[in-house]
């Protein structure tokens, strides 16, 4: 007996205990794997004819031995092949699964990793696997009865393909497993989950007749089989659209694309034009756990007349769109391209840029008239749409741009560019903006009290990469960004500025001293009216923010020599400037001690560390 990997085990676990409610979804899933397997057969069976045309997938039960049989004339898998899909959970899911999921419940759980192959343990106490790859001579039994672990043998088997045999589980006080035998239960739950899928499903479906010579006032009945399909067969992006319901996109979305959850948003196209093809794009409600990862694959389902050609084209998607799950059918594509032609293809560029527009046009109609959704996709995926924008030095940025949402600090929420700008005031000639880690933090920065009371507005970049696409655009609609860290931002009026010149020209000496005092420390030590209830700000000069610079340092590489030139500020309106000039004037030497508290503090308030600690704390405890 061969153990199953750790954490599989505790997926399965998980399965076979499992109280998910929605347990009928095994039979889904494990259609949608032979539906899948004979795409692959299909797609292989254009150039080899060898491998038969006839797909079907087919459904039994064997009321007496409790059997649900699920059969397909697929690709089949070779031994390698069990052992690796069946044997065990794709190792970064795996992984993933330690880390995050401790106080999951059981549906969460389920839903997250769309537990293909293994839902089946929720219905199943015994599964039996036969399978014969077109690849191979031999065939073979998988067998597992759970956790125990599994066997894998030879066997006999005619033809290609797999034969999922479920040994179902006793009916408990809370589950009626045996209704997974009757006829009339798995027909309708073909048609509520698989009806589309392009294979006939058949199941022998037991009839009644009038026996044949018996009177017709006396009628005598005999039972007998009839295979019958299951499902419509007809794929959905080739129903009339008029015949496509939302529920429809839904549920294929989640069939299709192994997500428990419906998608925020479904769109069936039909495009026309310089290329021809049918399309269902799907917004996903949630990212995929690695999505953010080297692991992720974009890519939509690629089928050329109903035919799957690729599973994963993602030619097909731009990365910052990469979070869209898809179908495109095309007729206009060469069935018998090879994948690696298929790379360059004309047709294929031309499908991509046409697609590319298409999302846009949806992201736009969402944001537009449906903003609540769209905050919902922008929570999720709005980093993939800023690394977008500072992707190859700002090659997308223009497609993008409009799609950025930040937090306003006026209207409490998230607003696009266009809203910032279209709402400055006049006299305003920059969008301004506020770094930190959290709502909490830049809300604590101290430009940002004097900002809320003149009623201007800040967006909040609380992520690492925004002030990176700020850069990188350099304008929205004319309007530069400004830091509120940075030297140059400023709240006054003409009045104030020149109440400000006088003050700076008063305490020149005062201000030379702190700046000697501090050394290389700071570029710069100047007054300020920015601030209100605090004595001091740093603010940075030049291309490298006190934000990035500790973007920088928490790289895995830092070395600490990427630094802000800094800038020490001083209130010109708090009291701290009176008590600098009383000290100044008694004792030029003690500046100094004042300089090195004034300092750290203001690198506390940028959420900096304390550089010097010994010395912050004897000028500290020297001044009290
Ligand atoms: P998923 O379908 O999401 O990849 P599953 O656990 O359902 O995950 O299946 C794991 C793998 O096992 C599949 O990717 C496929 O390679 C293989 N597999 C499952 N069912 C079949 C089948 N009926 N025929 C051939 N291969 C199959």
């Amino acid at each position: 007996m061969k153990q199953f990997k750790t954490e599989s085990k505790r997926i399965l676990d998980l399965m076979i205990n499992s109280i998910y409610t929605n347990k009928e979804i095994f039979l889904r899933e494990l259609i949608s794997n032979a539906s899948d397997a004979i795409d692959k057969l299909k797609f292989i069976s254009l150039t080899d004819t060898e491998v038969g045309s006839n797909f079907y997938i087919k459904l039994s039960v064997d009321k007496e031995n409790r059997t649900l049989t699920i059969e397909d004339n697929g690709i089949g898998m070779t031994e390698a092949d069990l052992e690796k899909n069946l044997g065990t959970i794709a190792e970064s899911g795996t992984l993933a699964f330690k880390k995050e999921n401790q106080d999951k419940t059981d549906s969460e759980l389920i839903g997250q990793f769309g537990v293909g192959f293994y839902s089946a343990f929720m219905v199943a106490d015994k599964i039996d696997v036969y399978t014969k790859s077109y690849k191979d001579k031999t065939s073979h039994k998988w067998s597992s009865k759970g956790v125990e672990g599994y066997t894998i043998e030879e066997c006999e088997k005619d033809g290609f393909g797999t034969k999922i045999v479920l040994t179902l589980k006793q009916d408990g006080e809370d589950a009626d497993y045996g209704e997974f035998l009757e006829e009339y239960k798995i027909s309708s739950l073909v048609k509520q989950y698989s009806d589309y899928i392009r294979y006939p499903i058949k199941m022998d479906m037991v009839r009644s007749r009038k026996k044949e010579g018996t009177p017709d006032d006396k009628p005598e009945y005999e039972t007998y089989t009839e295979e019958e399909t299951l499902n419509s067969m007809v794929p959905l992006w080739k129903k009339p659209k008029a015949e496509v319901t939302d529920e429809n996109l839904k549920s294929f979305y989640k069939n299709e694309f192994h997500d428990f959850s419906d998608p925020i948003k479904g769109v069936y196209a039909k495009i026309e034009g310089a290329v021809t093809y049918d399309t269902l794009l799907f917004f996903p409600s949630r990212a995929p756990y690695d999505y953010y990862s080297k692991d992720y694959k974009k890519g939509v389902k690629l089928y050329c007349n109903g035919v799957m050609i690729m599973e994963k084209c993602e030619q097909l998607i731009p990365d910052y769109f990469g979070f869209v799950k898809g179908i495109v059918d095309s007729a206009d594509l060469n069935l018998n391209i090879s994948r690696e032609i298929l790379q360059q293809d004309r047709q294929v560029k031309a499908i991509a840029l046409s697609l590319e527009k298409k999302i846009s046009a949806e992201l736009k109609k969402m944001m537009d008239s449906d903003r609540e959704n769209y905050e919902k996709l922008f929570k999720e995926f709005g980093l993939s749409l800023k690394f977008g924008v500072y992707a190859g030095f700002g090659a997308n940025k223009d497609k993008l741009k409009d799609f950025l949402m930040f937090y306003s600090s006026k209207q409490e929420k998230l607003i696009s560019l266009s809203e910032y700008v279209k709402d400055m005031g006049e006299g305003q000639d920059a969008i301004y903006y506020a770094c930190g880690e959290s709502y909490e933090k830049i809300s604590a920065l101290p430009q940002i009290e004097k900002a809320k009371d003149k009623g201007v507005d800040i967006l909040y970049f609380k992520d690492g990469v925004d002030e990176f696409v700020a850069k990188i655009l350099i304008d929205y609609e004319g309007k530069k960004f400004l830091s509120v860290s940075e030297a140059d931002f400023s709240l006054d009026t003409d009045e104030e500025k020149k109440e400000l010149e006088n003050k700076i020209e008063e305490n020149k000496e005062l201000i030379e001293a702190i700046k000697n005092a501090l050394g290389d420390k700071v570029k710069e030590v100047k007054l300020t009216t920015k601030l209100k209830t605090y004595p001091v700000c740093l603010t940075a000069f030049g291309d490298v923010s006190i934000e990035m610079e500790k973007v920088f340092n928490s790289m895995p590489n830092a070395d600490g020599k990427v630094k802000a030139e800094k800038i020490l500020e001083i209130s010109s309106t708090h009291k701290i400037l009176d008590k600098l000039k009383t000290v100044f004037a008694e004792n030029k030497d003690q500046i100094s001690k004042y300089a090195t508290v004034l300092y750290e503090q203001a690198r506390l308030l940028e959420g900096l560390a304390i550089e010097d600690v010994p010395a912050f704390v004897n000028a500290m405890s020297e001044i009290m």
